[in-house]
C-alpha cells in the first residue's frame, strides 16, 4: 500500500490479521479515555484523530497518495481541469480516506490488494476479470477474503461514470479521490500477494520499506510527470495489466531484500530514526541506497504508472458520461450541509475505530 505508512519497521498495523481484530491500539486508546467524560464532541474527534492518526506512523504513505492524486490533475484536457484544478486540495487531501477508513468500516479492507498468488501461478488467467463471473465461481466470502482490488476499482470507475451524467461536484469528487487511493495501492507489489509483509519469508517490515522507507529518502528525485490523460477502451483490462505488472514485480522486490540481507551485516541493516519524539528502528540508509539500486527505479515506476493510470481512469469516465460540462460546477462550494456530512462520515469512521458510543447513548 500506499498506505498507512509507517516507517517504522516494529509497527506491523497493517496487516490483515491486526485489521480483523480491530488493533489493540484501539482499544487502549479506549481504555485510557473510558474514564474522561468529553462533552464537546467535535473537540474530541480532532483530539482522538490527532492521537490516533500520530500513533499509526508519520506522513510517508499519505504523501504518495496525495501527490498521486495531485499529479493526476495536471494530465486533464481543459475541459476537466477548469473543474478538478480548483478541487485540488481536496483530491489531495482525500486521497487518503479509504486507508482511514479501512479500520473503521465493514468492506473497506479488501478494496485495497488481491492476493493473487492464492489463485495459483496462473491466477491472471484463471481469475474472472469481472465481479459477477468471479462471484459466481469462486463465491463473494472468498473473493473479499483475499482482496478484490481489481474489480472494486471497475465498480468505482462506474460509480464515478454515473457522478460525471448525474453533474454531481461532491460525488464527483469524492469518488474521483477514492479511485485514485484504490489505483495507487494496486500499484504497489506487495498488495498483490499474500505474503503482503515478507512474514512468509522472514522478511516483516518490507512493505513498509518499499513504499514508505524509500520514497522517504528519494522520492525528491523521482520524475512524476506523465503526459496528458488518454482515453481507455477497456478500464477493466487495463486495470487487471497494471495488477499484473505490479504482482510481476514481487519477485524482484522480495529476493533483491533476501539477498542483500544475506551479505549485509546485521548492524548496519537497520538503524533509528526519530518519529514524533520516539525513536524507531527502520533500515538504514546505507542498506536502502544499495535496496533502491537493486530496484533500479521500480517505486519510481509504479508511482509514475499511478499517476497515469489514475488520470486516465477519471478522463475515460468522463469521456464514457458524455463528456458532461463541467465548466458549471467549477465554482461549487462545499455548502455546509455537504460540510457537515462529510464531518459526520469521519466522525463514523472514528467513532467505530474508537469504539466510542455516540453522545446521546453516552450518560
Ligand atoms: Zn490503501
Amino acid at each position: 500500500m500506499w498506505c498507512f505508512v509507517p516507517n517504522q519497521v516494529q509497527f506491523r498495523h497493517f496487516e490483515k490479521s491486526e485489521l480483523n481484530s480491530g488493533g489493540r491500539l484501539v482499544d487502549n486508546q479506549q481504555k485510557r479515555r473510558s474514564k474522561v467524560k468529553i462533552k464537546g464532541f467535535e473537540v474530541a474527534i480532532g483530539l482522538l484523530m490527532v492521537v490516533v492518526l500520530g500513533s499509526f506512523g508519520p506522513e510517508w504513505g499519505f504523501w504518495a497518495h496525495r501527490r498521486i492524486n495531485r499529479l493526476a490533475v495536471y494530465r486533464l484536457p481543459p475541459e476537466m481541469a477548469i473543474f478538478y484544478k480548483r478541487n485540488i486540495d481536496y483530491l489531495a487531501e482525500n486521497a487518503v480516506n479509504p486507508d482511514r477508513r479501512r479500520y473503521a468500516v465493514v468492506g473497506e479492507a479488501e478494496r485495497h490488494f488481491i492476493d493473487l498468488d492464492v489463485y495459483g501461478d496462473s491466477a491472471l488467467t484463471v481469475l474472472p476479470p469481472y465481479w459477477t463471473q468471479a462471484k459466481e465461481k469462486y463465491g463473494e466470502d472468498s473473493l473479499r477474503k483475499h482482496g478484490i482490488v481489481p474489480w472494486y476499482i471497475q465498480a468505482a470507475v462506474f460509480q464515478l461514470t454515473e457522478a460525471m451524467r448525474q453533474k454531481s461536484p461532491t460525488r464527483i469528487l469524492r469518488l474521483s479521490a477514492d479511485l485514485g487511493h484504490y489505483v495507487a495501492d494496486a500499484h504497489v507489489p506487495l498488495h498483490t500477494t499474500r505474503n503482503y509483509n515478507g512474514q512468509l519469508t522472514d522478511q516483516v517490515g518490507i512493505h513498509a520499506f518499499w513504499e514508505s522507507r524509500l520514497p522517504e529518502l528519494y522520492a525528491e528525485n523521482y520524475d512524476l510527470w506523465v503526459g496528458p490523460a488518454e482515453y481507455l477502451p477497456n478500464p477493466g483490462k487495463a486495470i487487471w495489466e497494471a495488477v499484473a505488472g505490479a504482482h510481476a514485480a514481487c519477485d524482484s522486490v522480495l529476493a533483491f531484500e533476501k539477498e542483500l540481507t544475506g551479505s549485509f551485516p546485521n548492524d548496519r541493516k537497520y538503524t533509528y530514526v526519530e518519529r514524533n519524539r520516539v525513536l524507531v528502528r527502520t533500515y538504514s540508509e546505507e542498506f536502502s541506497a544499495r535496496y533502491n539500486s537493486l530496484l533500479a527505479g521500480q517505486v519510481e515506476r509504479q508511482m509514475r504508472a499511478s499517476v497515469r493510470m489514475v488520470g486516465n481512469l477519471w478522463y475515460t469516465a468522463w469521456v464514457n458520461a458524455g463528456q458532461p460540462d463541467l465548466a458549471p460546477l467549477a465554482d461549487f462550494e462545499w455548502d455546509a450541509e455537504e460540510k457537515s456530512k462529510e464531518a459526520a462520515d469521519q466522525q463514523t469512521w472514528l467513532q467505530r475505530l474508537l469504539k466510542i458510543r455516540p453522545e446521546a447513548e453516552d450518560n
